[in-house]
This record gives C-alpha cells, sequence and structure tokens, in this order.
C-alpha cells in the first residue's frame, strides 16, 4: 500500500534556538491520528536534536544530503553512519539545490543513494525539470533520465525504502506551482516510467510527492490527484501552522 507523506525541507534555516522553538510547535498542532507520515528536515547540526524532541511523536526526521563514502578525509562531510548513529534514518538526495549550485550530477546522486540503501536508510530522491526544458517541451525526456541515471541502478527490493519526490525547478521557491493537472500528468508518467522498469506493483506501491511552492492554500487541489501522494515543503515548512495545515489538507 503506498503511503501519504508529507516532508518539509528547511533548508539552510533556523539556528539550534529556531529549530528548537518550531519542533515544539510542531509537537503542539501535530494531530493525534493521521494516516499521513509527517517528516522534517532540519539542517545537519540541528538533526539530534530533533530526533530528541521527536522521541515520542510520530514525527520523523531526514537529513537533507549525505555523502556516498563511508567514512575518510572528506572535509565538510557527513556520512550515513553519522547521521543512522544520531537516529537519522531517512535522506533527501538528489535536490535541484544540490545539482545546480553544489553541481551535484546523476552519477554522484546515484552513488548516495546506493550507500543510503546499503545502509538500509529511506531515500526521498528529488528530480524535475527548468524552465527551459519545459518551454521547450522536452520535460518528460529530462525526467526520464534523471530517473534512469540517478535511480535505476537500485534492486527491486530497494524501492521499499524509495519516495519520488517530483520538483519541477520552475516551481520551487518562486510562488509559482505546477498545475494539479500538470503535476497530475507528469506524476503518472513518473507512475509509468517505474512500472516498465521494475513492474506494476512497484510502480504502484511507490509515493511520489509533488514539491514546488505548496502552501496550505494550494494543497488540498494538488493533493486530490490520484498520483500525486503528498508533498516536499520548502518554504511553508518553516511555520507550524502552515506546515501542519498542508498535513491536514491530504
Ligand atoms: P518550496 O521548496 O516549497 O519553497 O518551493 C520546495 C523544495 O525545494 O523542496
Amino acid at each position: 500500500m503506498r503511503k501519504k507523506i508529507v516532508a518539509g525541507n528547511w533548508k539552510m534555516h533556523k539556528n539550534a534556538e529556531q529549530t528548537e522553538d518550531l519542533l515544539n510547535e510542531l509537537i503542539d498542532k501535530m494531530p493525534l491520528e493521521t494516516e499521513v507520515q509527517v517528516i522534517v528536515a532540519p539542517t545537519f547540526i540541528n538533526l539530534a536534536t530533533a530526533v530528541d524532541h521527536l522521541e515520542f511523536i510520530a514525527i520523523d526526521v531526514a537529513a537533507q544530503n549525505m555523502h556516498q563514502a563511508e567514512s575518510g578525509a572528506f572535509t565538510g562531510e557527513i556520512s550515513a553512519d553519522m547521521l543512522q548513529n544520531v537516529g537519522v534514518n531517512i535522506v533527501i538526495l538528489g535536490h535541484s539545490e544540490r545539482r545546480a549550485i553544489f553541481n551535484e550530477t546523476d552519477a554522484l546522486i546515484a552513488s548516495k543513494v546506493n550507500t543510503a540503501l546499503e545502509h538500509d536508510m529511506t531515500v526521498i530522491f528529488c528530480f524535475g525539470e527548468e524552465l527551459k526544458d519545459r518551454q521547450s517541451k522536452n520535460h518528460f525526456n529530462v525526467v526520464e533520465n534523471q530517473l534512469r541515471d540517478g535511480l535505476f541502478s537500485i534492486q527491486a527490493s530497494d524501492w521499499s525504502n524509495v519516495v519520488l519526490a517530483y520538483e519541477p525547478v520552475w516551481a520551487i521557491g518562486t510562488g509559482e506551482t505546477a498545475s494539479p493537472e500538470q503535476a497530475q500528468e507528469m506524476h503518472e508518467f513518473i507512475r509509468e516510467t517505474v512500472r516498465k522498469a521494475y513492474g506494476s506493483d512497484i510502480a504502484e506501491d511507490v509515493s511520489i510527492l509533488y514539491g514546488g511552492s505548496v502552501k496550505p492554500e494550494n494543497a488540498k487541489e494538488i493533493f486530490s490527484k490520484p498520483d500525486v501522494d503528498g508533498g516536499l515543503i520548502g518554504g511553508a515548512a518553516l511555520k507550524a501552522d502552515d506546515f501542519m495545515a498542508i498535513v491536514n489538507a491530504i
């Protein structure tokens, strides 16, 4: 059965004090019963605090990135083991900001994905086309290539630890959202692409999140589409009221 998921990507926001404040507000506002898996991804330095605060509440903690090597001379980097050792078993990989600003290629992302899966971590695999790709009607090709080159070397058995997050780059942090119809069209294509490569069971079971300017005002309509299984939320994840309104929109 496909899971509904709402994940908040805090990016490089919230210092230690602000992290605690936001976590406490989320704890207060978290619905007592929900079928939605709720995830927050604070910065590396605040992950242990988040795990600690959320110990007794059904909100999971994810990292925003990690290094593919087990350990070694990689100044400034964080390994899978380090994340797991503080209780983090979910990692966001391939975010468009990692791709565009930090030059992460499909091959590098594939190697991070493999390391995370070897550690039995859950990967939230992000991908999505740029504006120029959509304008030139190349968006389906771009998305298919990102899936093939960044993800499709994994084993069929690894899919239970993979969540897909389609995030059209032109909709991230811009206030512009894909229309619910555009999101559905692409999510259906993504599911079909997974089906062709790995079969129907895996395609039906994988959760495909939409990301890009999801807000309380537009969440319900986007989430109502049959192939949209939740969202990866940036800006609106930084306010507890907005984030929980989005969780409740499913
Ligand atoms: P946004 O970011 O919701 O601020 O557009 C989404 C993301 O980058 O994951």
